[in-house]
């Protein structure tokens, strides 16, 4: 029997906002343990929550960018639960009125092609404490720091198919929500985190199968390997007769599987009711207008405008926009040029390359939008060549210098002197009298040879597109 894997994502991603959700501390990552805690957030008695508001602007900008019917009154409710990172003994999130339901992400996949994706419902929630365990004194601690930190969990429809069109998925809500300047994407950081929920059925049947639900999802990688390891672990399951477990299992990354972590809960075992503490949200239209108002290009308006104003092909565009500081990079980088495709070339390979051999997200680069649209000014009015252009990239990832600077200092001005790179082939030609000889036998491979030699002797500076008619002619001296 065939099987159709069903999967269905939550995602909780971490609001940027600087104060917590409902207490007036920090949301600031990396101080002192429990240094970022007050009554609210430690759960004294007798303290009252009060909602941040730019929280809940940035759930509506998320909202808005997902295509999301705003609810004009949501609630919050318990979520009653015991573990030592959550003092209060229950969390704060909207259960049965979130503030924003019915909306809808367009993904793309090599495989299955372009697709919509429903998202069933965005609710705002309070995040818990950190464990931190010490195997050596076998004790555990407690760091309330990110206790009460602001969240919006996404929750799609089950409608996604593959682990590519997961992956997929998660790529562009992480765009839009860096996009949109509401959570800094961080995954390592956990600030964006994933659980992915899986089941299988037959082909051709409606009725979904049991799931489970896997955690401890923190890179695009791990949520592809994962699902498909679940898929293959639920195919098996089924072919040997057996029921999925309906649980909750965690990702192994060094051992490349899922395990067993807990009977999956049900929500009644949480005892939801709604805070008696907080007012229902209302958020009126005047509001939603606002932050409409204020809306920046998304990365599917940002690609469309790549491609008609700098004449960019979707590939390059798509790669381009994927992260708003890349394509903010692009913009700087290309204001003066005219080659603009050349530059968007470089970038989508040389310094990408560069970025991703050393482990460097774009705001990292070693070489600013500026110095490489200088570069590329250089590359452009043929003061350098392509090969010099490479050697001063790389210099500037070394050094930081300008380019100018170090085509200056080293003397890499192209040679297109004609009269020059004559002389220059005479030379050669005049060095290597038996691989002339064996290339007017007619072993005109040769040619890259005379080429090489060339580029060799001027360190890459000579023109190749003079160099290869004086080649051609001085080769071939009969026709
Ligand atoms: P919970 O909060 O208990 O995990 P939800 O009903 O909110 O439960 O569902 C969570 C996620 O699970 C959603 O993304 C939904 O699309 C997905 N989902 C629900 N049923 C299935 C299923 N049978 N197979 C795969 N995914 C599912
Ligand atoms: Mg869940
Ligand atoms: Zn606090």
């Amino acid at each position: 029997m065939e099987f159709e894997p069903v999967i269905g994502l939550e995602v909780h991603a971490q609001l940027k906002t600087e104060t917590k959700i409902f207490c007036a501390c920090t949301t600031a990552f990396g101080n002192a343990p429990n240094a970022n805690t007050c009554p609210v957030c430690t759960g004294m008695p007798g303290v009252l929550p009060v909602l941040n508001k730019k929280a809940v602007t940035f759930a509506i900008r998320a909202a808005l960018a997902t295509h999301c019917t705003i609810a004009e009154e949501s609630r919050f409710d318990r979520k009653n639960y015991f573990y030592p990172d959550l003092p209060k003994g229950y969390q704060i999130s909207q259960y049965a009125a979130p503030i924003a339901e019915h909306g809808h992400l367009d993904i793309e996949t090599e495989q299955t092609g372009a697709k919509n994706i429903g998202i069933t419902r965005i609710h705002m929630e309070e995040d818990a404490g950190k464990l931190i365990h010490d195997p050596v004194r076998g004790t555990s601690m407690v760091d309330l720091n990110r206790t009460g930190v602001p969240l919006i969990e996404i929750v799609s429809e089950p409608d996604i198919r593959t682990p590519a069109e997961a992956g997929a998925y998660l790529r562009k809500l992480h765009a839009i929500l860096r996009y949109i300047d509401v959570c800094d994407g961080n995954m390592e950081q956990g600030s964006f985190r994933c659980d992915a929920n899986i089941s299988l059925r037959p082909r051709g049947q409606d009725a979904f199968g049991t799931r489970t639900e896997l955690k401890n999802l923190n890179s695009f990688r791990h949520v592809e390997k994962a699902i498909q390891y679940e898929i293959d672990r639920q195919t098996y399951v089924l072919e040997q007769g057996e029921s999925v477990i309906q649980e909750t299992r965690l990702w192994d990354p060094d051992g490349n599987k899922t395990i067993s972590m807990r009977g999956k809960e049900q929500a009644h075992d949480y005892r939801y009711f709604p805070d008696p503490d907080l007012v229902p949200l209302i958020v009126d239209q005047d509001w939603i207008t606002q932050v409409a108002d204020q809306m920046p290009e998304l990365p599917e308006a940002k690609k469309t405008r790549f491609m008609s104003d700098y004449q960019l092909s979707a590939y390059d565009a798509q790669i381009l926009t994927a992260d708003i500081n890349l394509a903010a990079f692009f913009e700087t980088c290309v204001k003066d040029l005219s080659h603009v495709k050349q530059a968007a070339n470089w970038i989508c390979t040389t310094l990408l390359g560069l970025l991703n051999a050393k482990g460097l997200d774009i705001t990292q680069s070693p070489v600013s939008a500026k110095d490489f649209g200088t570069l590329m000014g250089l590359l452009e009015s043929d003061t350098i060549t392509a090969a010099v252009a490479k050697t001063v990239f790389e210099e500037m990832a070394q050094t930081g210098a300008d380019p100018v600077a170090i085509v200056k200092e080293k003397g890499l001005e192209q040679v297109s002197d004609t009269a020059e790179i004559q002389s220059l082939v005479d030379t050669i030609l005049a060095e290597n009298p038996d691989e002339v000889a064996a290339f007017r036998n007619g072993k005109t491979k040769l040619f890259s040879f005379f080429m090489g030699q060339i580029m060799k002797k001027t360190r890459g500076k000579a023109d190749p597109k003079i160099v290869t008619p004086v080649l051609q002619s001085k080769l071939n001296p009969e026709k």
